[in-house]
């Protein structure tokens, strides 16, 4: 839970900095932040350091909870929204039109996810998200972002060039598909809802979450076929 706070706050302080020049997002400009360090990673860093060398820690166990919090909790808590949507009409429809709300049902809430926005791939969309600026990611539905979500080169090319992005993924998309990319800010947060597998007509919701790969709530990835 400490790394999840450590990371968290220094997320909300390179807000304040990375978004204060040339974009629409409107953020607070506390003043108590310029008195600190601006690089997250930086941040995180020294913390991951103090703990390694008061012994507080090893980092076997570091990476485990970073892997635990990135692929794991995170994600399965999205797969969930997801696999209901998928077998519950009426849950669908709510999730589209207030997804803060539908999401809250099922009790997932909280930083980096107060304003949420669920967008459906359909035969003729496909969505991905993307932060331009920096990271912003719906935490409490897909816990926190991979390495690649916060690169330069996501963040940048996604937006130029989604479709070359997307096959590097390995996902093709055919050229009559539209491709909506999503630039998520501190205030909003999307969430993907991809298209639900052919053939899983008479898999119950548990068995549907598993196919819901973080990969395919970003846009950069689509459910799994069973197996
Ligand atoms: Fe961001």
């Amino acid at each position: 839970m400490d790394t999840k706070k450590d990371k968290d706050n220094s997320h909300s302080h390179s807000h304040s900095h990375s978004h204060s020049h040339s974009h629409s997002h409107s953020h607070s400009h506390d003043d108590h932040h310029s008195l600190l360090p601006t690089d997250p990673e930086l941040r995180v860093k020294a913390i991951e350091t103090l703990l390694l060398s008061k012994g507080l820690i090893d980092s076997e166990t570091l990476d485990e909870l970073i892997d635990t919090y990135e692929n794991k909790i995170g994600p399965q808590n999205g797969a969930k929204v997801v696999a209901k949507a998928w077998v519950d009409s009426d849950y669908k429809k709510r999730l589209l039109e207030d997804a803060t709300s539908a999401i809250r049902e099922l009790s997932y809430q909280g930083r980096q996810g107060e304003n949420m926005v669920v967008v459906e791939n359909t035969p003729e969309i496909h969505n991905v998200i993307v932060c331009t600026l920096c990271s912003c990611y719906p935490w409490p539905v897909l816990g926190i972002p991979p390495t690649w979500y916060k690169s330069d080169e996501y963040r940048s090319r996604t937006v130029r060039e989604p479709r070359k992005v997307l096959s590097e993924f390995g996902v093709k998309v055919d050229d009559e598909i539209q491709v909506k990319v999503w630039d998520s800010t501190a205030e909003l947060r999307y969430l993907v809802l991809p298209m639900r597998p052919e053939g899983t007509e008479n898999m119950n919701e548990d068995e549907l979450a598993k196919l819901v790969t973080r990969n395919s709530m970003i846009g950069t990835g689509l459910a799994e076929n069973i197996k």
